[in-house]
């Protein structure tokens, strides 16, 4: 019997994708290379931060029990006794009723628990009014407030962002351990696709699946490898396939995906290694597959780009993730207010298009072979298997794309 008609859920697709993800070595990469990368493993701070107790604003460091009821119009006095120069611990003690000036980043005085900044502040000779009260630590950052030595700074899993960055620098983290980028082979497949610089004469379609399924495979911070298109031809595919196999950490094949006679990537999955799932009770995106050969995953995508992308969405964007070492979930999710219903087949789970306008969700009813939802839609909402469709006003979470 055909597995094409044992359709599985989503979330079995997903757990079959779990259990072939092979995540990518490590290797390290000099701290201003590491924006993006996936971090390997956690990062603990090589040295207590801050190491010393410092001021954050410009101002006189006090004992914050002397400025009690200090105000505008009753100044507490303080005696002047120097000021602190940056890098360089201050010689003296701020004893009661003394300060010592601290610029921004200036170690805080022994004896001080406090800043009073200069705003507050009136300096007449030797002699400095406090005009408002400062509580204990106020305007102070402590010795280990931060981080202490051995902390991680950082986890294990996460892609780096220019904060992350700066805190493995703060940390002392110079050579990153982060997860080598997967490699992921492309190719399409179907006698009727010519490459996006010709002009299609009748019958044939322009390649845009390579171009769709390559960019978010760099978007999710892959290297694509592009294979080009391949006609319906088994022998050409195989080679093409095995190849692929060879060279890449995963390979995406988009189109003859389905049960046509011309579909043949079920068969030379197959053939090459084992097919685990041909078919998804996913819409758009039924005629997908989950393979592999030997450990490298192999995943059939549907021609029709929009589908396509469906399946990126809901089932690689998982294998990609997992690959990549990468712990978090990379989605971004609006809220809104549906504009219309969304009809639906319980036992699958939808993704439908929508335009977001003013926080309303518009459903965008395209044929999945149309290319202009792409662009005109803000992104899709998901409707769960075994909901029978959603009515207009309910609150929804929009996958943006
Ligand atoms: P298939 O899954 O091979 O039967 O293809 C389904 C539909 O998607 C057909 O109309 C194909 O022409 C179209 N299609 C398949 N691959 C691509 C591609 N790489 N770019 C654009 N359209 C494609
Ligand atoms: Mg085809």
């Amino acid at each position: 019997m055909s597995l094409f008609l044992q359709l599985v859920s989503v979330s079995k697709a997903r757990e079959e994708v779990r259990n072939i993800t092979v995540r990518c070595g490590v290797e390290p990469v000099p701290l201003a290379e590491a924006l993006h990368r996936v971090l390997a493993e956690d990062i603990h701070a090589d040295v207590d931060i801050p190491g010393f107790t410092r001021s954050v604003v410009d101002g006189f460091a006090v004992r914050a029990a002397d400025t009690t009821g200090s105000s505008d119009t009753i100044p507490s006095i303080f005696t002047y006794k120097g000021k602190v120069l940056m890098g360089t611990p201050s010689g003296n003690r701020v004893k009661p009723g003394e300060c010592i000036y601290v610029p921004t980043g200036g170690i805080l005085p022994d004896g001080a628990d406090a800043v009073v900044m200069i705003e507050h502040a009136e300096q007449i000779g030797g002699e400095v009014l406090v005009k408002k009260a400062v509580a204990y630590g106020e305007n102070v950052l402590f010795y280990n407030e931060d981080f202490s030595r051995g902390d991680v700074v950082c986890t294990g899993g996460k892609r780096l962002s220019p904060r992350d960055i700066g805190v493995l620098a703060a940390a002392g983290c110079t050579r990153v351990p982060v997860v080598r980028k997967p490699k992921v082979g492309i190719i399409s497949t179907g006698n009727e696709l010519i490459p996006p610089d010709k002009k299609p004469l009748p019958g044939q379609v322009r390649d845009v699946n390579s171009c769709v399924v390559g960019s978010f495979v760099q978007e999710q911070g892959c290297i694509p490898l592009f294979r080009g298109i391949v006609r319906d031809d088994r022998d050409a595919l195989r080679s093409s396939v095995s190849r692929g196999v060879s060279e890449c950490d995963a390979v995406l094949i988009s189109g003859g995906s389905s049960k046509d006679d011309r579909d043949m990537v079920a068969a030379v999955i197959g053939e090459l290694g084992e097919v685990l799932v041909h078919g998804i009770a996913i819409s758009p995106g039924k005629p997908t597959i989950i393979g592999k050969c030997g450990s490298v995953p192999l995943i059939g995508l549907p021609g029709h780009p929009a589908s396509a992308y469906i399946v990126l969405l809901a089932i690689v964007r998982h294998l990609l993730a997992g690959m990549s070492g990468e712990t978090g979930d990379n989605i971004r999710l609006v809220q809104a207010t549906l504009g219309q219903n969304i009809p639906s087949s319980k036992g699958r789970e939808d993704y439908v298009r929508v335009a977001v306008r003013d926080g309303i969700a518009i459903p965008i009813f395209g044929k999945s072979g149309l290319l202009n939802t792409l662009v005109q839609s803000t992104g899709v909402i998901r409707v769960p298997a075994e909901s029978e469709g959603l009515e207009t006003g309910t609150r929804v979470e929009v996958i943006v794309w």
